[in-house]
């Protein structure tokens, strides 16, 4: 079944409110099978919020609008819906009285304009509010449902817990949603998908969503099928054949590679030094966000300057001169002499040229050196980072821990990635 989501609230089309509800009720609909197709947000305007339902009753069988639900003129959810719907207002005296009950309780007298909250959508079912004093509204029209509830969190939460997720699960097609997650470096996005899209494209029952961040992609997989062993066997299947398209380019089935890299040289008894440049401590801040890093982390330099690399890390001052500090060789001996003079098992160095500036001819803006020392023996790469400043940085980070995973795991170097 899919359902749509309307937050009313002019408040919400501010920089300043953001629309939460809706992310709450669609992981609560996704774990009910229920997929939200669509959703809006609309300020506190009768037309435009009418249209929006009759636009969406239209289309889908479930809406679900929060907020508007209030007692004052702004809150127009009440009217708005009844004239998309051409149904009428009714009043019920029942929930007046428990709304005036509620007042008295709290030694207030309730204001006249709370009477608006009395008023249900002819055939609505009310859905009590132990918290506030807007009923939400539960109506049904042949296949399709509108349910309304209140804008504050701590309303519409309980309420939906306690009212709408039983009379859902008695409406909504039995069908469950189960995901995967890959996470994979060393790989472009659009390659990526030029690789899985075949497979994934298959299959009419299951959704693909392909996140990326620098020199990082997650590929979601969604699931939805009649029960929990079907779904779990069509992620089987698609998965096998996306682990065979990508092979050891995947890292982990959700954790960063900062964590992973992590376990794997505390299950080592491994330890790790660093040396950056041009990443400025990003490479550094990535493993120290882990807690627990202090069991396989020693530290690092920041080497900046060439002085740096030479008083902090010990290059040679003869091959800053000779290769400058952009170099494969400069790379190589940030890890050696970071890797000697910390002790580690494992050395990382980053030097590169993140821009704007700075870049020439024969080392452009982008182009990174990143070596990793260890027990095995020294590796040096020279990659071409696209992007600015920043996303520079963030994948030279990125690729340097993936450097360091290959190394620890055995796999060959980085693939695809040619130097450039
Ligand atoms: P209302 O029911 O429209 O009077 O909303 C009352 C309050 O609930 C608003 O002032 C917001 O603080 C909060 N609220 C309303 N809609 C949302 C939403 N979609 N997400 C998060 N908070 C909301
Ligand atoms: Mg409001």
């Amino acid at each position: 079944m899919d359902a749509e989501i309307i937050a009313v609230g002019s408040e919400l089309l501010t920089p300043e409110r953001l629309d939460t509800n809706s992310l709450w009720l669609t992981a609560q609909l996704n774990a009910l099978g229920i997929e939200v197709v669509t959703k809006m947000v609309i300020g506190d305007d009768r037309e435009r919020l009418a249209q929006a339902v009759r636009t969406v009753l239209a289309r889908s069988p479930l809406l679900l609008v929060t907020g508007g639900l209030g007692p004052t003129e702004d809150d127009v959810t009440r009217e708005a819906v009844a004239e998309a719907l051409g149904r009428e207002l009714v009043f019920h005296p029942e929930i007046l009285a428990a709304i005036e009950e509620r007042f008295r309780r709290a030694g207030r007298v309730m204001a006249e304009i709370n009477r608006r909250q009395a008023f249900l959508i002819e055939g609505a079912e009310a859905l009590p509010n132990p918290v506030g004093t807007a009923p939400g509204q539960w109506i049904r029209l042949d296949d399709r449902a509108v349910v309304l509830l209140p804008g504050p969190p701590g309303e519409l939460k309980p309420m939906f817990t306690d009212h709408v997720l039983p009379r859902l699960r008695a409406i909504a097609p039995p069908l469950v949603i189960r995901t995967r997650t890959y996470r994979v470096a060393g790989i472009a996005e659009s390659d990526l998908d030029q690789r899985i899209s075949p497979v994934y494209k298959r299959y009419a029952n299951l959704s693909t969503t392909v996140l990326a961040a620098p020199g990082d992609i997650q590929v979601h997989l969604r699931a939805r099928c009649q029960d929990e062993r079907e779904a779990e066997a069509l992620l089987q299947e698609v998965g096998h054949q996306i682990e065979a398209i990508l092979g050891d380019r995947i890292y982990s089935p959700g954790e960063p590679l900062e964590v992973l890299v992590g376990n794997l040289l505390r299950q080592r008894r491994a330890t790790l030094a660093v040396a950056e440049s041009c990443t400025g401590g990003l490479l550094a801040e990535r493993i120290t966000s882990v807690p627990g890093s202090s069991d396989y982390f020693l530290g690092g330099f920041l080497v900046y300057s060439n002085q740096a690399k030479r008083d902090l890390a010990g290059v040679p001052a003869s091959l800053l001169e000779e290769h400058g500090p952009v170099s494969e060789p400069v790379a190589r001996a940030l890890a050696e002499g970071t890797r000697a003079r910390t002790g580690a098992s494992y050395a990382l160095a980053v030097t590169g040229i993140a821009g704007p500036g700075g870049g020439t001819e024969a080392t452009p803006v982008g182009t990174a050196y990143l070596a990793v020392a260890g027990p095995e023996g020294t590796s040096a790469r020279r990659f071409r980072f696209l992007g600015d400043r920043e996303r520079v940085r963030a994948f030279a980070a990125q690729t340097a821990l993936d450097m360091l995973r290959r190394r620890i795991l055995g796999l060959p170097e980085i693939p695809g990635l040619a130097p450039s």
